[in-house]
């Protein structure tokens, strides 16, 4: 163990040195007017969009959610729609909902002041070891590591460790070395650089860019170029297959939108109606029926005698699509429906809407699942 920390330690100078010159201009790295770092609110919104995010993504979301929501009061009040169509396309709508907790906490019980130190920044909704430490040394200049996969998978290679990186034991000895030597004066620029080197020279896809790597010298990996085996970590378990039947319906220039359950998958959100399974066109037209008939429903049907059948005056096939949540995918078929009269539907949801496109667009956070759909009535 002893080699490994001294190692780690020669390269702290290379890594820094690559840094100064090497770093990457990213909006949220913009220094405070008063202070010569970033703001803790700009580091810790950035981190958590990061998450499951490409930097190129996230730039864009990062400008519009800053200045919508330009601090942690703005946040803490903000409504559930408007946060949840600000992280519309994102994904993990749950970091959002844990930011605006996270943001309540900082009022409710830090007086509105962001907290400075790690261990306090670890209380917070959301935010776990990387977050904390990525904001308490990039804001507040407290040496503690931030350790995401990009450390992970540098470490491993310089060391050829062929440790399981998804165990808890492995994570808190790289991160327990790292924090015996990390810099004093300057732990923030230390953890930016080791994020910066996974991004742009230890790539996580493809060969990595040894030849233009600062602390080549000292990697076993990039010397028996084996770094392809590095990081290790347990083959995943297959991600479970789901067949959905997707219906725009759409009455009078509106389309029929439900909210999604306030738990589990996309929890909150909302969608366009689906049935499980793929409906050809003929089952399509008797669950159509269905819906005018349905018990209880007596008005309408007085409502609907004398008028024709059937409640769908033309169905487009709009095609496939598929969306790969983190373990489940959804392989799904479209149809757009015309309806001729708003039908009884028996969708239990939190909430019905029919919506304008200008609604949809503005109004309401549809997940990108049903984009492919969706971009069909734009
Ligand atoms: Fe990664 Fe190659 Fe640098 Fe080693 S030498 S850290 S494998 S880029």
């Amino acid at each position: 163990m002893k080699r490994e920390e001294n190692q780690l330690g020669k390269i702290t100078g290379p890594l820094m040195d690559w840094y100064d010159s090497h770093a990457r201009m990213l909006p949220w790295r913009k220094k405070e007017k008063d202070g010569n770092r970033p703001s803790p609110y700009s580091v810790w919104i950035s981190e958590i969009m990061l998450q499951q995010t490409r930097v190129e993504a996230v730039k864009g979301y990062y400008q519009r959610f800053l200045e919508r929501l330009p601090d942690v009061d703005a946040l803490a009040a903000v409504s559930e729609d408007e946060l949840m169509k600000l992280w519309q396309g994102l994904g993990y709508y749950n970091r959002a909902r844990n930011l605006k907790k996270a943001a309540q906490q900082i009022i409710e019980e830090y007086g509105g002041e962001f907290p400075r130190e790690y261990r306090e920044l670890l209380t917070l909704s959301g935010i776990g070891e990387y977050t904390a430490g990525a904001i308490a040394s990039i804001a507040f200049g407290e040496p503690v590591p931030a350790v995401d996969g990009n450390v992970y998978r540098i470490y491993t290679r310089l060391f050829c460790d062929s440790s399981d990186i998804t165990k808890a034991n492995v994570r808190r000895r790289i991160r327990e070395e790292l924090l015996k030597v990390i810099p004093g004066e300057s732990p923030g620029s230390y953890n930016q650089a080791w994020m910066d080197l996974g991004a742009t020279v230890c790539l996580p896809h493809g060969e990595p860019l040894c030849g233009q790597c600062p602390v080549e010298p000292f990697c076993l990996a990039g010397a028996c170029q084996s770094w392809q085996h590095y990081p290790v970590k347990p083959a995943k378990r297959p991600r479970k297959q789901e067949e959905r039947t997707v219906l725009l319906l759409e009455y009078q220039g509106r389309y029929l939108i439900q909210k999604r359950p306030s738990r589990g998958l996309l929890a909150g959100l909302w969608e366009f109606p689906s049935q499980e399974g793929v409906l050809s066109l003929e089952q399509l037209q008797g669950f159509l029926q269905q819906w005018k008939v349905e018990e209880g429903a007596q008005e309408r049907e007085e409502e609907w005698q004398g008028q024709e059948q059937s409640v769908a005056v033309e169905i487009e096939l709009l095609g496939k699509g598929k969306h790969i949540f983190s373990h489940v995918e959804w392989h799904m078929l479209g149809y757009l429906v015309h309806l001729n009269r708003k039908p009884q539907i028996p969708i239990s949801s939190e909430g019905i809407v029919w919506a304008t496109v200008k609604d949809l667009e503005e109004s309401y956070s549809v997940p990108s699942a049903f984009r492919c759909f969706y971009e069909k009535i734009l």
